[in-house]
């Protein structure tokens, strides 16, 4: 039976370092997955993969929505570290999307294009990894904040490793301009957290960084990190 309960392992995880959880995780599950994003998180992971010599599988999300910045990054990455980032795209493309669920689903539905432009995908691309690697925080939203290092993600079946729980934003910033890692443009342009164009907005001064993500809408995941189910298989038999 598959193990569901990572609270002892979690607890010694937090004693680690980010590359110590990644150096961990390459060595406990062979098909290992890294979903970035291309915030300057996902930068500093796959930079230290990078560094380790790490076999790990990288790929994006491809909604088909994204800046030209984020493209431009994507190959500036595969430059810089000599890996492929395989794209990952939903079943229809914007058009077609379009046609079957009406003109910007994004602006009257964001959850239900989220669910078929972002989870249904990673669902489909996490199908035969051992465990997958994300980039979030504890201090980005209150869903990411009572995350753990490692824990069963009950949605995709599989286990989910987060390196950088602990880190905050001024760590990573640190660490991008120490190894001078490649990041989006728009970074310099008021973005704080950047995903697709028409949900995406500059924040102000003293505003959240993700304050410009769905800006007119109470959402602030796209669905790709809750935790509800996670949380409820604690006690599942092991
Ligand atoms: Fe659609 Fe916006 Fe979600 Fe992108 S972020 S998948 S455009 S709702």
């Amino acid at each position: 039976m598959i193990a569901t309960d990572f609270t002892d392992v979690a607890e010694q995880l937090e004693e680690l370092s980010p590359e110590q959880i990644l150096v961990w995780a390459s060595e406990r599950y062979p098909r290992l997955s890294l979903a970035t994003g291309f915030g300057a998180e996902g930068g500093v992971l796959i930079d230290m993969a990078a560094r380790h010599g790490l076999p790990i599988d990288l790929f994006t999300l491809d909604t088909g929505l994204l800046f030209p910045e984020t493209y431009a990054l994507w190959q500036r990455l595969e430059e810089r570290y000599a890996v492929t980032i395989r794209a990952v795209r939903p079943a229809q493309t914007v058009d077609e999307q379009a046609t079957s669920h009406g003109d910007r689903l994004w602006a009257r539905e964001p959850d239900r294009c989220c669910a078929l432009r972002k989870v249904a995908p990673l669902a489909e691309a996490l199908r035969g990894s051992d465990a997958w690697i994300t980039a979030i925080r504890r201090d980005q939203t209150p869903t990411r904040a009572t995350a753990r290092h490692v824990e069963w993600d009950a949605t995709n079946g599989l286990v989910k490793v987060n390196p950088l729980l602990r880190w905050s934003a001024d760590a990573v910033w640190a660490y991008v301009k120490a190894h001078d890692v490649p990041y989006n443009a728009l970074y310099d342009a008021s973005y704080g957290s950047i995903g697709c164009v028409p949900c995406t907005t500059p924040v102000g001064p003293g505003e959240d960084s993700r304050a410009g993500r769905w800006r007119t809408r109470e959402k602030n995941e796209c669905g790709l990190h809750i935790r509800l189910q996670t949380v409820e298989l604690r006690s599942a038999p092991r």
